[in-house]
């Protein structure tokens, strides 16, 4: 019996993962659920279905979100069985997208530079009416306001003595998208006595490389990042998506910024050395399935959030589903993107908190894109108000 095979077995299809599957709870059809998807794979593994047969469009249609691998009892490998059996069936590319993300942060900054422009002459709001293909509508739609990228390569410790070294990983799009969840994240490490490096030369982690049958060239990304990022200096990622990636990955040791900050954050409190500033807002935890199904690390951004006195923290209702945003998902998949994120603008809508956080980069770009332009700016990581309410010892912020 071969490995697929093996797999797929191993559901004994109770259904038990259907309730908590997105993309089953928007369509209701069996084949858009974790246990349809894995009866596809088996009929694939055991050639009772063609890998040209247009079912296996429903495999295409997966989020890869997990949310069914981590409440299945026996344990079935969900991800890995799908990972397997991508090699077996032709879905739709993504090549361009891919091989940009391929490129070096020289090439990417200048074609940042160039999207800049764009937005800056006011040619994105001349020109957004006249797109002609959806899919040129769909690459504006994820165009939010950008900044350029002046990020130096070292931060020196704000405090003395030096406590520590720890290396960014800052991934592909926050430094234009996001650039104050990096600079927060700087700014909490330099008070806590840490000298912060950024290695230019870093490049994009690989994941959706790896999602998307390009093992070859996420193994190249990941050895490049490996070779730039000093091995004797803890790498801590800002956005979980890559964290989580990352940390399945051999090649670089890798640590969630969210977590990292958290252990250091606790005993510099408890000592008096640093505190925050009350806050009277309420903020909602949205919960990416990178930091809540794949690391399990969803009650970090909570215990992180209490540090500052006074905030309302609650968690976004129907945590359990994704956002859609999903990586390249939300570029591919225009329609069921937009359902499963309509269900958490409308809860944002309803509800008005004065923050909603997350902690990536996806879902950050996916969820701020689908808000009204007044309020997009709810969205913000929880490492933005930590450094945005920290109270030092020195005067000197941002
Ligand atoms: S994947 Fe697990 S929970 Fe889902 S149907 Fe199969 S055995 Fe049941
Ligand atoms: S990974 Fe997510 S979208 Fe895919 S089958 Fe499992 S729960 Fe459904």
């Amino acid at each position: 019996m071969n490995i697929l095979s093996q797999l797929s077995n191993q559901c004994v299809r109770c259904g038990i993962c259907l309730p908590y599957c997105p993309t089953y709870q928007q369509t209701l059809h069996e084949a858009e659920s974790p246990r349809g998807r894995i009866a596809l794979m088996k009929a694939l593994a055991e050639q009772q279905l063609s890998p040209e047969s247009s079912a296996l469009v429903h495999l295409d249609h997966c989020l890869q979100c997990q949310a069914c691998e981590s409440v299945c009892p026996l344990q079935v490998e969900y991800g890995k069985l799908l990972h397997l059996s991508k090699a077996k069936w032709q879905s739709p590319s993504f090549s361009l997208g891919l091989t940009l993300l391929s490129q070096s942060m020289t090439v990417l900054n200048v074609i940042a530079r160039v999207l800049y422009l764009y937005q800056q002459l006011g040619l994105q709001r001349i020109l957004r009416p006249l797109l002609y293909f959806d899919s040129l509508k769909t690459l504006d739609h994820y165009l939010l306001p950008m900044t350029l990228n002046n990020l130096a390569s070292h931060y020196p410790a704000k405090q003395t003595p030096v406590k520590g070294k720890v290396n960014l990983f800052i991934g592909c799009l926050s430094q234009w998208f996001d650039l104050e969840t990096i600079l927060s994240c700087i700014l909490l490490y330099q008070y806590f006595g840490f000298d912060v490096f950024i290695p230019k030369q870093q490049r994009c982690c690989g994941a959706l490389h790896y999602h998307h049958k390009q093992s070859f060239q996420a193994e190249k990304l990941a050895k490049h990042n490996q070779n730039i990022f000093d091995s004797t200096i803890p790498t801590v990622s800002i956005n979980t998506g890559c964290t989580a990636y990352l940390a399945q990955t051999e090649q670089l040791t890798i640590h969630n910024s969210y977590d990292h900050i958290l252990s250091l954050l606790k005993p510099l409190v408890n000592a008096s050395e640093l505190s925050f500033s009350a806050l009277n807002a309420t903020v909602m935890v949205h919960e990416p399935c990178s930091l809540r199904y794949q690391l399990k690390q969803a009650t970090v951004v909570y215990d992180l959030l209490k540090f500052i006195p006074d905030l309302e923290i609650n968690a976004l209702p129907n945590n359990q589903y994704c956002c859609g945003g999903a990586g390249s998902y939300m570029l591919q998949y225009v329609e069921m993107s937009k359902q499963l994120r309509n269900d958490k603008i409308a809860t944002i809508l309803k509800l008005k908190p004065d923050y909603v956080v997350t902690t990536n980069i996806g879902c950050y770009l996916h969820l701020s894109a689908g808000l009204p332009v007044a309020l997009a700016s709810v969205m913000v990581s929880p490492l933005t108000l930590l450094a945005q309410q920290l109270i030092s010892p020195t005067t000197e912020k941002f």
